[in-house]
């Protein structure tokens, strides 16, 4: 029509925490409050009305309830990266507690130099026996592409690895108790309270940290058949209940402080942090371990939600005193956009081309986030145009 102008494209306003900088669409469960607060800030102030005294003498005497009295047996059973919170949870069983656990690593493939130094000085330092499985290239590489086209996420596997590989060798040793690490739908989210004291459960691991799906999903995907995916199957109930596997989360017992921890594993360990800056994020102490888990792992998360990794870093700094939301902001509109410069390296190790990559990336687009403007670019709510 003559004469009119068209209306200029409009993102969909996003919400923001008023003291943190997650957006209402978040990647873990989220909701705000009156005051504008999410609830992982809630969640994360609670810490400061928790008994932890009481807490870990739960934790003590749950250590003294599983350990093998004959030392017949491992003690419990960690799953283990190779990561700052893996160095700290080995580091609090043996030193403190003085449990025989076994270590248990879904490897990922795609190791990086510092991650794999990690490994090995977990091994030296704390002399603990190591499981460190790693499935098959090829079925890795199709596991990758189907991850990226069912889910928009190319590091399925590991999610499927991480939260089967570690139960099933403790069915395999008749090892009852498994200790995880940080809750992060809780702990980054506020999904429940410190005084629910959730543990690992599989509904837990299917619902939430597989996103409902679970390994015969990806049957018939990309030329995966059963064989492929047997280290992805979780045991039968029949199997957790003869040897009465049960999971705790460490954060539970004890105040999580990562920065303190991070750096009392630097000094004691000698843990190692990335030696140069990552693409996506200022932090260079978390997920070391796979090449492009900071890099085109991450830059999916930014697709679909519109935020990435410097966001929920910034988060768990700006919660514990380190940064200032206004700092935070920063960071994030610095970072959370940036395109990694593995991306060439993982389209070349899937043998898939950019095109394609980012045709399938577009399908998982947030509609509560992105838009496409009239030049046909992807825009959102941006936080720094809040305040
Ligand atoms: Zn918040």
């Amino acid at each position: 029509m003559t004469g009119t102008i068209e209306p200029r494209v409009t993102p969909p306003r996003m919400e923001y925490c008023t003291r943190c900088v997650y957006p209402a669409a978040s990647a873990a469960a989220i909701v705000f409050d009156e005051e504008g607060v999410c609830s992982g800030c809630r969640t994360h102030e609670e810490q400061a009305t928790v008994d932890w005294a009481a807490r870990e003498e739960m934790f003590r005497d749950l250590c003294d309830d599983y350990r093998s009295p004959d030392g017949s047996n491992y003690d419990c059973l960690i799953p283990v990266s190779g990561g700052k919170d893996s160095f700290y949870q080995i580091h609090l069983l043996t030193q403190v507690y003085g449990m025989n656990p076994l270590l248990v690593t879904y490897g990922e493939n795609n190791h990086t130099e510092v991650g794999m130094r990690n490994i090995q000085r977990m091994r030296d330092v704390f002399g603990c026996d190591h499981y460190h499985f790693t499935a098959s290239v090829e079925a890795l590489k199709k596991l990758n592409r189907a991850g990226l086209k069912k889910m928009g996420d190319p590091d399925m596997h590991a999610h499927m690895g991480i939260n089967a590989v570690p139960v099933q060798i403790a069915v395999k040793f008749n090892i009852s108790l498994v200790i995880w690490g940080e809750h992060g739908f809780m702990n980054m989210g506020g999904m429940h309270s410190y005084k629910d004291m959730v543990e690992y459960t599989a509904k837990y691991r299917v619902e939430h940290l597989l996103r409902g799906y679970d390994w015969f999903d990806f049957v018939g995907v990309e030329g995966l058949e059963e064989k492929d995916l047997l280290w992805a199957k979780y045991p039968t109930d029949d199997e957790i209940e003869r040897v009465d596997v049960r999971g705790v989360f460490i954060s539970n017992f004890f105040g999580w402080n990562q920065a303190e921890h991070t750096q009392t594993m630097i000094d004691t360990y000698g843990f190692e942090t990335n030696p140069i800056p990552f693409d996506r994020t200022y932090a260079r102490d978390s997920n070391l371990n796979n090449i492009h888990d900071n890099g085109v792992h991450d830059y999916m998360k930014y697709v679909k939600f519109g935020y990435g990794r410097v966001t929920d870093h910034a988060c768990r700094d700006i919660r514990n005193g380190i940064l200032t939301r206004a700092e935070g902001v920063e960071l994030v509109r610095q970072f959370d956009h940036v395109v990694p410069g593995d991306i060439t390296r993982w389209l070349d190790y899937v043998g898939m081309n950019r095109n394609a990559f980012e045709a399938i990336a577009d399908e998982f687009r947030d509609p509560r986030v992105w838009v496409q403007n009239e030049y046909g670019d992807w825009i959102k709510d941006n936080i720094w145009d809040h305040n």
